[in-house]
C-alpha cells in the first residue's frame, strides 16, 4: 500500500482532490525537466531483500481490493458473517473501515471477537486460525474476557503480512510499512502509543521525479472516474481510453494500481469510496511494526508450523484439521487467512461454505504489491524528497514507485515498489534478474 493519502476521501473528495492539483498543473508548461541528483552513477547495492507475496503459500496476493461486482462494497460483510453461528471471519479482506490495512485487521480480529463473545457460554474454546493483526487481536480480546483461545498459524512466526526485517540496522517492512490516518482513535496508532514505538511522519506530496504532464493527462479520466453511473459494476479501466498512451499507463498505475494492488481493469470505481476514513496522516516506524505485532499479542501462545487444510463445522462446533492429519475440536473456529488463502481453495470446508460467502470471497480481488530493499555504500539519490518516481517509457509502471530510505531512516538505502501486472511478472523471475531488473532503472534515473 503506497498511496494511502487518498483513504478516506469519497469520490466526490477524491475529484476535489484531483481538481486541486489540476489547477496547481496549469502553471507548468509540460513536463518538467527532472531535479535528479545523478551524475555519479548507480553503484551495485550492498545487499538487498525482496518480497514476492503471490508465491507465498500462506498470503497468496498482497491484500484484497474490490473488483467490479454487484455486490459492491458488501462483499467484505458477506465475508464478515459467521457460518452457522460457529464459524466466524476476520482479517483485512472483512473490514469495511479500513480494507487492505493492519488497521482493518484488528478492528475485524476485534469484531469477530465481540461476536463470538454475545453467544459464547463459561468454558467454550475457540481456535483462531492465523496470527497475523486479525488473529491476534481476536485472541487478545477472547483471552481478555476468559476464553480459552488456541491460536494455529501456519509459518514459524507471527505477523503475517506485517514482517519486519533489518537492512542497513533499519527496519525493512516486508509487509505493512505505514499506519495509515494514525490518529483519531486507530486502534493501531494507539498499539504503537502503548508500546512506546517511536513514529516518523511521511510526506507523499514530498515527490522527485514525478512527471506532472502524465497525471495531468489522466486528470479528465479521474473526472469520468469520479462521475461514474454504476461504480460497483464498472471498472476504473473502463473509463480509460481502450489505447492509453504511455503517460496515461504510467499515471494510473501511480494513482490507481499502486494504490490498490491490481489494474485499472481490475478495480471497481467503488474501491475508491470503501473505509470509514480517519485523520492524522501517515507514518513509517522507526522500531519495526515487530513492536506492535508483539504488542498486541502480549503473553499469548501462538502454535506456529500449524497449517490448517480442513474445516468440519455444524451447530454445535467444529473441528480443524492441520496438514499433519491431526484433529483440533473447539466450540468455534475464527478465519483470518488472507484472501488469497481462501480464494485458493486451500482450506476445505465441510460442508462447503454457503454460496453468499463464497461468492463473496469469488468476487473479491486478491491484489499484488512487491517490494525490493536496497542497500548502497553511499546515497546517490535526492536525499530530500520522500518519494521518487520513475517513468519508464518502454515499461510505464515498472519501477515506478520508490520510498528514499535515507530521508526515512538516515541511511542508504532504497525501497522499490512493483504492483499489479509488473509485480507479477517480476514474480516469476529470479532474486538476482528481479535486482538487474531494479538497478537497470535506477541507471536510467541517474545516468
Ligand atoms: C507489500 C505489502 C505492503 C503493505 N503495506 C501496508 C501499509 O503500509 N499499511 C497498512 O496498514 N497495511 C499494509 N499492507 C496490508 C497489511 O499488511 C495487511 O492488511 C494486514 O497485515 C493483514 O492482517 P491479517 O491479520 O488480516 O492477515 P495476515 O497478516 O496475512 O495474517 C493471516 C495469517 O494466517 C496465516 N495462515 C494462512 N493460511 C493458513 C493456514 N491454512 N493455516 C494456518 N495459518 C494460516 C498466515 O501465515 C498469516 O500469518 C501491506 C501488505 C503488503 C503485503
Amino acid at each position: 500500500m503506497t498511496k494511502r493519502v487518498f483513504e478516506g476521501l469519497s469520490r466526490r473528495g477524491l475529484l476535489a482532490a484531483a481538481a486541486g492539483s489540476v489547477v496547481s498543473l496549469a502553471g507548468c508548461a509540460g513536463t518538467e525537466p527532472r531535479s535528479r541528483a545523478g551524475g555519479r552513477g548507480v553503484p551495485d547495492p550492498v545487499s538487498f531483500l525482496r518480497t514476492s507475496w503471490s508465491t507465498d503459500p500462506l498470503a497468496l496476493c498482497s491484500y484484497s481490493f474490490l473488483a467490479p461486482s454487484p455486490l459492491g462494497v458488501d462483499v467484505r460483510t458477506r465475508l464478515a458473517s459467521s457460518v452457522g453461528g460457529r464459524l466466524h471471519f476476520a482479517g483485512e479482506a472483512t473490514s469495511s473501515e479500513a480494507p487492505a490495512t493492519t488497521t482493518g485487521a484488528l478492528i475485524s480480529g476485534r469484531r469477530a471477537a465481540r461476536d463470538i463473545l454475545k453467544t459464547a457460554r463459561p468454558g467454550h474454546s475457540v481456535t483462531v486460525v492465523g496470527a497475523g493483526f486479525a488473529g491476534l487481536g481476536c485472541a487478545r480480546a477472547l483471552t481478555d474476557a476468559g476464553v480459552r483461545v488456541t491460536v494455529l498459524e501456519g509459518r514459524d512466526r507471527t505477523g503475517g503480512r506485517a514482517w519486519t526485517k533489518q537492512i542497513a540496522g533499519v527496519p525493512a517492512e516486508m509487509g505493512a510499512s505505514w499506519i495509515h490516518d494514525w490518529r483519531g482513535g486507530n486502534p493501531v496508532g494507539r498499539l504503537l502509543k502503548q508500546s512506546g514505538g517511536r513514529s516518523s511522519t511521511f510526506d507523499y506530496e514530498s515527490v522527485d521525479g514525478e512527471d506532472k504532464a502524465a497525471m495531468a493527462e489522466l486528470q479528465p479520466y479521474t473526472r469520468k472516474v469520479n462521475d461514474a453511473a454504476d461504480p460497483d459494476t464498472t471498472a476504473i479501466g473502463d473509463l480509460l481510453p481502450d489505447k492509453p498512451s504511455a503517460a496515461l499507463r504510467w499515471a494510473a498505475n501511480e494513482t490507481y494500481t499502486q494504490e490498490y494492488a491490481a489494474e485499472p481493469d481490475q478495480i471497481a470505481v467503488s474501491a475508491l469510496e470503501e473505509g470509514t476514513g480517519g485523520s492524522g496522516g501517515d507514518v513509517l516506524l522507526p522500531d519495526g511494526y515487530d513492536k506492535l505485532i508483539a504488542e498486541v499479542q502480549g503473553d499469548i501462545k501462538v502454535r506456529t508450523g500449524a497449517t490448517v487444510t480442513g474445516v468440519r463445522h455444524d451447530s454445535t462446533g467444529t473441528t480443524l484439521t492441520l496438514d499433519g492429519g491431526e484433529e483440533i475440536e473447539a466450540d468455534h473456529t475464527v478465519i483470518t487467512v488472507p484472501i488469497g488463502v481462501l480464494k485458493a481453495g486451500r482450506i476445505a470446508f465441510d460442508p462447503p461454505l454457503p454460496d453468499e460467502k463464497q461468492q463473496a470471497i469469488d468476487a473479491l480481488g486478491a491484489g499484488l504489491l512487491d517490494k525490493l530493499w536496497l542497500e548502497f555504500d553511499e546515497v546517490f539519490w535526492d536525499r530530500d524528497a520522500s518519494v521518487i518516481e520513475w517513468f519508464d517509457h518502454d515499461d510505464p509502471g515498472l519501477w515506478a514507485y520508490w520510498i528514499n530510505g535515507h530521508k526515512a531512516f538516515g541511511k542508504p538505502v532504497l525501497l522499490g515498489f512493483n504492483a499489479g501486472a509488473y509485480a507479477h511478472r517480476l514474480a516469476e523471475h529470479t532474486d538476482q534478474q528481479v535486482v538487474t531488473s531494479a538497478l537497470t532503472a535506477l541507471r536510467g534515473m541517474y545516468p
